[in-house]
């Protein structure tokens, strides 16, 4: 007697049960076919990704193909062997589509790979648990094939019931009523195990009641629970199709509706199918992989119809063949149901997890469809509908691929049940036409999603491409403003005294330095032409001549911008502070030296040229006054420079008597090479006697000036 209050979903139908043929006997086993063919796509979901090579061997349950993400499942070889093909095969599928399948040769050997089960699994983690579902590949073997793992990874605290499915309605199938007569304690410890995971307040088998024995099995089974603390119950429900479907056991369970387009979840609901809880209790407590399932075989055609536990991957033909099936009889052979299932075109496809029948009809007992005739909108079909939907619109939306009129009309709802069509009685096949239009439907969705993708995509290309572009837009700007402000503040320096102050200092040397290379250049000029006139060269003496003129022409540009530049120095104001500072007595020192030093070198040349009788003996003397003039220059600013800095200090006790001694010694130095370049100048009877005599003295006054100094510092 049932402790709750049933419900009742509208429609559905009460179609002949042709279930006892199959139940009178227990659960048999099959002998291992020559080969096993498994897809790996057995689910709903993405499909596995082989692990394998043709030519490997391998071990009964080891995975040979791996899940590829969350919602997908691995597959395990059903049996010991040797991987001999992978590739296209022809699938369980309603099209006869073909896909990837692993081929295995048997070795006959049944030797298992490693495995291993979860010790105390009613106190383990609940992660654990589903961890240990995933990777035995368990899927919902109701028919869906959805992975068993992700229905399970649910916010326990917001699931109240636990449904176990049991119903088993569609005609024909047994293979849960079979799998609950036998092995109801196996079930319920799958429940429980459920129950460790969801942590539902309650859990409910919904089971028809055309199936007594199964009741009483899973019954007995419950009361070797002597608290039974997971408060299940077994609920027998009217006979009536689809009553196992999903969305119905649960109204006719609770008395509520899953939103269209809902999940059970979202009402508190978690749903497994009754042989899902075996697998899981398998998986869990010894370890074993989903590589086999409970599969009634049944039909006029089938002399001895039952249930076998059959390897997943089993062909079909083998199957038939081991249990007798009378081809003479057999018309078609249906996968499934007669109301979702479909004819199988090649008797090769193999068994998958979803498989729960075969049935090897002969023409009597399923005939083949009668010819379609026009709707003529009796809405018998409506009236069989357990979703609530409007078939015979749904047919017409369907045949004109009005695919947008299907979706508003919620042709995602279809469960495919077949009740509509069963009723029907112009014949269409109304489930083939819903089927069709689905396929189309997921396809314009997966296209829309792709160029949605493809739009999204572009749209940030183009974003990224703008924002590059703006970045780029200011970077130059910034660049810009940079270089005006770089700009701006070189004018403004270029006006600063400083820099009008500093600039002849620089322009003097430069422009002396062009002076002179133009005077090298002028000198090796005459050398050539001589050297050229000798050799009576005389084509090379007029083209050296001609650069001559230019060397000569360049010379006395020099020598003009020297001049005024040195005009220009002298009219300039007194040097800024600034100057000042960054001049040291060290450096102003090194400067006499060096134009010291260019006068006597400016000398030698003279003596030489004197000596020589050289034409070049004009030049070199204005060479030389140059170069004395320089080094007057070098020699004032020093002066003044030490004055000046004298005359700031406050006491004269902060006088460097330091500076002062390196000063006399440096005076004392120049007079001494004075003398020696007079002396020589002497001997040698040169012109310049006069002009280096004078410069003695000036250097002779100097070095009296800064022992004075020196004298005056110490004192
Ligand atoms: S049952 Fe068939 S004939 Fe009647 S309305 Fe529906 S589709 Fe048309
Ligand atoms: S196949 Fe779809 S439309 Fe037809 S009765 Fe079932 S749910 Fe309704």
């Amino acid at each position: 007697m049932n402790l709750i209050t049933l419900h009742e979903f509208k429609g559905g139908i009460h179609p002949p049960e042709n279930k006892q043929q199959s139940t009178s006997q227990p659960i048999s086993s099959i002998s291992l076919p020559e080969k096993l063919i498994l897809p790996i796509a057995q689910h709903i979901g993405k499909q596995s990704k082989p692990v394998v090579n043709v030519g490997d061997t391998v071990l009964k349950g080891q995975i040979i193909a791996e899940a590829q993400g969350f919602v997908s499942a691995n597959l395990h070889a059903p049996t010991s062997g040797q991987i001999n093909a992978i590739e296209h095969r022809v699938i369980a599928h309603p099209s006869g589509m073909s896909d990837i399948c692993i081929e295995i040769t048997p070795d006959g050997k049944e030797t298992w790979a490693e495995h291993q089960g979860i010790e105390n699994y009613l106190e383990a983690e609940p992660q654990d648990l589903i961890d240990q579902i995933q990777r035995c590949g368990i899927t919902g073997l109701g028919g869906a094939g959805f992975p068993t793992h992700v229905k399970a990874s649910v916010e326990p605290s917001k699931i109240e019931t636990l449904i176990i499915n049991a119903a088993e309605c569609e005609p024909y199938i047994t293979a849960d009523d079979m799998l609950m007569r036998e092995q109801a304690n196996g079930i319920i410890k799958g429940i429980e195990i459920l129950e460790r995971i969801v942590q539902p307040k309650c859990c409910l088998i919904g089971i028809e009641d055309n199936k007594p024995e199964a009741i009483e099995a899973l019954n007995k089974a419950l009361k070797e629970f002597t608290d039974n603390t997971f408060n299940i119950q077994v609920v027998a429900i009217p006979t009536k199709y689809p009553s196992g479907g999903e969305k119905q056991l649960i109204e006719i369970l609770t008395g509520k509706e899953v939103p269209a387009g809902g999940l059970p979840s979202d009402i508190g609901i978690v749903c497994q199918n009754v042989g899902t809880c075996f697998a899981i209790y398998k998986a869990i407590s010894k370890g074993e992989p989903l590589i086999s399932r409970v599969t009634t075989v049944t039909g006029e055609a089938c002399p001895e119809p039952r249930n076998y536990q059959v390897l997943m991957g089993t062909p079909i033909s083998h199957l038939l063949r081991e249990t007798q099936c009378d081809s003479n009889k057999l018309n078609r052979v249906i996968m499934g149901g007669p109301m979702m299932g479909f004819t199988l075109e090649d008797l090769d496809t193999p068994v998958v997890k979803a498989t729960n029948c075969i049935i090897a009809s002969t023409s009597n007992e399923l005939p083949d469809p009668a010819m379609e005739q026009a709707c003529i909108r009796c809405g018998m079909c409506t009236e069989a509908c357990p979703a609530q939907l409007l078939p015979q619109q749904l047919y017409w939306f369907s045949k004109s691929s009005n695919l947008e009129q299907a979706t508003a009309h919620n042709i995602s709802d279809c469960i495919e049940c077949g009740a509509c069509a069963y009723v029907c009685p112009s014949n269409i096949p109304l489930v083939q036409y819903y089927r069709h239009a689905k396929g189309e439907i997921k396809q314009a969705n997966a296209d829309k999603l792709k160029s949605d993708k493809a739009k999204e995509r572009f749209e940030a290309r183009l974003a990224r491409l703008e924002r590059e572009a703006a970045e780029k837009e200011a970077k130059r700007k910034a660049r810009a403003e940079a270089a005006a402000k770089k700009q701006a503040e070189k004018k403004a320096s270029d006006a600063s005294p400083a820099k009008t102050e500093s600039a002849p200092a620089a322009d003097l040397e430069l422009l002396q330095k062009k002076m002179d290379a133009t005077q090298t250049a002028v000198k090796k000029s005459k050398e050539k032409i001589a050297a050229a006139e000798e050799a009576g060269d005389t084509d090379k003496v007029e083209l050296l001549k001609g650069a001559l003129a230019k060397a000569q022409e360049k010379m006395k540009e020099a020598a003009k911008a020297l001049a005024e530049a040195k005009k220009a120095a002298k009219a300039a104001p007194v040097a800024s502070s600034a100057a000042e500072m960054e001049m040291t007595p060290e450096r102003m020192q090194k400067k006499i030296d060096l134009a010291q030093s260019r006068l006597e070198t400016a000398e030698k040349r003279l003596s030489q040229a004197i000596e020589e009788n050289s034409d070049k003996v004009d030049a070199l003397k204005t060479a030389v006054t140059n170069q004395q003039e320089r080094v007057k220059e070098a020699q004032k600013a020093y002066d003044e420079f030490v004055s000046g800095s004298q005359s700031k200090q406050a006491k004269p006790a902060t006088v460097d008597t330091e500076q002062l001694k390196q000063k006399v010694l440096a005076a004392q130095t120049r007079v001494d090479k004075a003398k020696e370049r007079l002396d020589m100048a002497k001997e040698q009877g040169l012109e310049t006697v006069d002009a280096l005599q004078m410069g003695l003295e000036k250097q002779q006054a100097k070095l009296e000036e800064a022992k004075t100094a020196l004298a005056e510092a110490s004192a």
